[in-house]
């Protein structure tokens, strides 16, 4: 994918194994021309997956991808993905209604998922888990990586929760749940427009046929994302338009393989730590045959070493 060939020159050249969703953005600090070039080039594109609910989807995909909820009741947008990106989905979103946006609701607290939040705090009440608010209030956009200045009070969610909360919005309900457990950050929530039965999971899923990020450095947990993706696929149907942090739009299925192929790489990890294998042993074998082409997202390596990490907690 076009992404994928963007982002792991960058994080190489930086040296990080992997920060937020893994982006081309992600430097070891300081500006990055090369990203905010990419970012130019970042148009949104709504595709209807109901009469109310779209799918906003950033391409290239820079950053994360949006819902909004469209109908007699307003607009409901979830994510806001980064600054320079607000104006595109704002004008995006008013050619499918005109109008300020009622309500925000953020997957989690990453820079290319909430780092915009600033721009619709003072027309759009923002709703959010509350470790979410907390690692805003830190400055934290992903990992160990800070803002350089103070998170502005716009982009702090005012109506927080602990294990969700329901809106009653264009003729269904809209539940945000924050999903049991410490995943790919530690307030992973996701979004489940009910009648119009589409799911918007965060980065708990990324449909980039490959491994996902767990933010160790807030207390990401890959057991945990394991069994948060089998919550969600116990919420669903096969009909359910499941919408990935990053990547194009699923179906139950591909979350089931997604779910297979963490919950398969989990158990051979933990069967060679068990074993008495040490991280480096782990890796320099390498998972089995059916993970050689899971390439798409993050390295293997780092994936076991997530994996490895998740054991010891
Ligand atoms: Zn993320």
């Amino acid at each position: 994918m076009i992404r994928q060939q963007q982002v792991h020159p960058v994080l190489l050249a930086v040296g990080a194994v992997a920060v937020g969703a893994g982006l081309a953005v992600v430097t070891a600090g300081g500006s990055n021309t090369t990203a905010i070039q990419d970012l130019a080039e970042v148009e949104y594109a709504a595709t209807q997956l109901s009469d109310t609910v779209y799918l906003v989807e950033p391409r290239p995909g820079l950053a994360g991808n949006l819902a909004v909820s469209v109908g007699d009741d307003g607009i409901l947008l979830v994510d806001s993905d980064m600054m320079p990106l607000t104006d595109r989905i704002k004008a995006t979103i008013a050619g499918l209604k005109p109008g300020a946006i009622d309500f925000m609701v953020n997957t989690h607290y990453h820079y290319d998922h909430a780092g915009g939040n600033a721009g619709f705090g003072s027309d759009s009440l923002i709703m959010a888990h509350e470790s979410i608010r907390r690692r805003l209030m830190e400055g934290r956009e992903a990992g160990n990586r800070f803002r350089d200045t103070p998170t502005p009070a716009e982009a702090l969610p005012v109506v927080t929760f602990e294990d969700g909360l329901s809106l009653h919005w264009n003729g269904e309900r809209v539940d945000a749940i924050r999903t049991s457990n410490p995943s790919h950050t530690d307030g992973d929530t996701v979004v489940f427009f009910r009648d119009s039965n589409v799911l918007h999971t965060g980065d708990q899923y990324v449909n980039l046929n490959g491994f996902p990020y767990i933010d160790r450095d807030v207390g990401g947990h890959a057991l945990g994302l394991r069994d948060n993706i089998a919550e969600m696929l116990a919420m669903i149907d096969d009909e359910t338009r499941v919408i990935p942090g990053h990547g194009p739009l699923a179906s139950k299925a591909d979350l089931q393989h997604y779910h297979d192929q963490v919950a398969v790489s989990i158990a051979h990890i933990q069967e060679a730590k068990e074993a008495g294998q040490a991280l480096e042993q782990i890796q320099e074998a390498g998972l089995p045959e059916r993970f050689t082409d899971f390439t798409g997202f993050q390295p293997e390596g780092a994936w076991i070493q997530y994996v490895f990490a998740s054991l010891d907690d």
